[in-house]
């Protein structure tokens, strides 16, 4: 499995539609500063299910749906799309390709979740990825300021990051919600 393409319209920097499209193996993406290389990663995180705005560096989930410029309009939807080529099957959805996709409207900040193009809910999403490493809290996206936040942290937390690597966290959670039905 790996991302193939990211599909942004309206999320933070990037008014238009864009696409960004990757190929396996290691890519860098450079440019100046504020060009929107962090919003990239951000749009990564907010598909994944991302729900703290203050990880997101807002103050408003709105804050994701571009703000405007002088002379842009600003828009009325944030829409990003993840392509992951799953040939291998790696994520346990019976497709080649999965599409991943969050919206917010800014109206009635309303959101939409849709696998392969199907609505869904975001709890649908969070399960799909919860196996393959990819989760919210996992250590796929190590943002600024997170390594020596790890150098720094209690015995207890650093167990907890451990084992988030080691995937037993999933077991954790699934354990805790047997427990409450
Ligand atoms: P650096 O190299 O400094 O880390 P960067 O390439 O990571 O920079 P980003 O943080 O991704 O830059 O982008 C910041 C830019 O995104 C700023 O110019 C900011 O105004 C713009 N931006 C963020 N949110 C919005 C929004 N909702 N609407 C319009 N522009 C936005
Ligand atoms: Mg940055």
């Amino acid at each position: 499995m790996y991302l193939k393409r990211i599909e942004l319209h309206g999320f933070k920097s990037f008014a238009d539609k864009v696409n960004v499209e990757f190929q396996p193996g290691i890519t860098g993406i450079v440019g100046p500063n504020g060009c929107g290389k962090s919003n990239i990663s951000d749009a990564v995180r907010w598909v994944l299910g991302e729900q703290s705005v203050k990880s997101l560096r807002g103050a408003n989930m709105s804050d994701v749906i571009f703000a405007g410029s002088e002379d842009r309009r600003a828009q009325n939807l944030a829409e990003v799309t993840l392509v992951f080529d799953n040939s291998d099957r790696f994520m346990k959805y019976d497709y080649n390709e999965v599409e991943i996709t969050r919206r917010l409207y800014r109206q009635n900040n309303e959101a939409e979740y849709l696998i392969n193009k199907q609505q869904c809910r975001l709890k649908d999403i969070v399960d799909l990825i919860m196996d393959t490493g990819l989760g919210r809290d996992s250590l796929s996206i190590i943002s600024q300021g997170n390594i020596s936040s790890f150098a720094d942290s209690k015995p207890e937390e650093r167990r907890g990051i451990f084992e988030e690597a080691a995937g037993v966290s999933k077991y954790k959670k699934r354990k805790l919600e047997s427990i409450r039905k």
